[in-house]
């Protein structure tokens, strides 16, 4: 329950679906940005997790250890603003982990993406994912709804959020340079934060 190795679990399989993911989500980039994204986003857990995995390492520190890589050795927008988010919720994880603690530190994760990103809901970006995914969860922790079923919830609304996305007329990052030709594509860094939540849904309980 809550141990470290949820936490390695979970960025291990977070770093395998990057992989499998990053041709579509560099197909998503290149209709509004540069087309890098996925390439970023592999490349940046890839690195994180080449070191070999200290089965007692504390999920601070192993959230840690992602954050710094997707900060250092991702260049553009998503790398230092994706490793805020790891190394925020890091720092306010909290073990066992419960529905109100994980709360607690996604809530955070997402404060240090909009202070580093200066990013508002409807912008056309992660933050578009993540905070209907904080809403959430903070609702479930509310509800004491047990920790499983309030990340599936979560992850859930992080999906919809992303695909909410296409819709909107991108207000930060490069997708902002097209104005109204921005409307109409799904955001990639929502649809990786969507990713992330699935992904932690699968491994956190
Ligand atoms: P770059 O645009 O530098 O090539 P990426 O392609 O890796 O970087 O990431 C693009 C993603 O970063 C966008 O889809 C968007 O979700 C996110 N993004 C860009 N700028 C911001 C920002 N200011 N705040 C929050 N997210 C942002
Ligand atoms: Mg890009
Ligand atoms: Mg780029």
């Amino acid at each position: 329950m809550g141990t470290g190795n949820a936490v390695q679990e979970w960025l291990r399989d977070a770093a395998e679906v990057f992989a499998e993911h990053a041709g579509e989500l560099n197909e998503l980039d290149r209709a509004i940005g540069d087309g890098d994204h996925g390439t970023n986003m592999s490349r940046g857990l890839e690195t994180a997790l080449t070191i070999p995995i200290d089965e007692d390492m504390s999920p601070t520190d192993s959230l840690k250890r992602v954050g710094m890589a997707l900060v250092s050795t991702v260049g553009g927008a998503s790398g230092p603003l994706f490793g805020t988010f790891f190394l925020r919720v890091g720092q306010n994880w909290e073990t066992p982990s419960t529905t109100s603690g994980i709360a607690t530190a996604v809530r955070a994760g997402l404060e240090g993406v909009m202070a580093r990103g200066k990013a508002v809901e409807g912008d056309k970006t992660m933050v578009d994912a993540l905070a209907p995914a904080v809403a959430s969860l903070d609702d479930s922790a509310a509800k004491q709804l047990p920790l499983e079923m309030a990340l599936r919830l979560g992850a859930q609304a992080a999906h919809d959020g992303a695909q909410a996305t296409r819709g909107m007329l991108a207000r930060r990052g490069r997708a902002s340079y097209l104005g109204e030709r921005s409307i109409g594509h799904l955001d990639p860094g929502a649809i990786s934060s969507a990713l992330i939540l699935a992904s932690a849904a699968r491994h956190i309980s």
